[in-house]
């Protein structure tokens, strides 16, 4: 039984051992979640992330909410990883070379502005 929060699972991903929550019939859904948000199954397994995901929509932001302050400009990105898609800000790259398809993995950082954890992504290359 699946009963971890956001906290720990962002630790997990810091700790290269990322995870989704998958039902039975196949969703995928992240922490914390009780029950399957697509289909309402509440037997939800702890599943492995996949190592790397593949951008799907991106956004520079030049102009950021206050708490990103110190990080603009930056690009926020979509990651899909399979059954999940993950929303992070794109680390160790250049703004200009993120494209559609662009391969990542996902990690944690500290957002430079509010010393808070935050999910980004890396070159899966680098
Ligand atoms: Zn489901």
């Amino acid at each position: 039984m699946a009963n971890t929060g956001y906290d720990e699972w962002m630790a997990a991903i810091g700790d290269g051992e990322g995870y989704y929550l998958g039902c039975p019939d196949g969703h995928g859904s992240l922490p914390p979640r009780r029950t399957c948000p697509h289909c309402g199954a509440s037997e939800l397994t702890e599943e492995p992330l996949p190592e790397t995901g593949e951008v799907v929509t991106f956004t520079e932001v030049h102009v950021p909410a206050p708490n990103f302050a110190d990080e603009a400009p930056y690009v926020t990105a979509v990651v899909s990883f399979g059954a999940v898609k993950l929303t992070g800000v794109v680390r160790d790259m250049p703004n200009d070379e993120v494209e559609l398809g662009t391969e990542v993995t996902a990690d944690t950082d500290v957002n430079a502005t509010t010393g808070e954890q935050l999910l980004v992504f890396r070159p899966a290359d680098a």
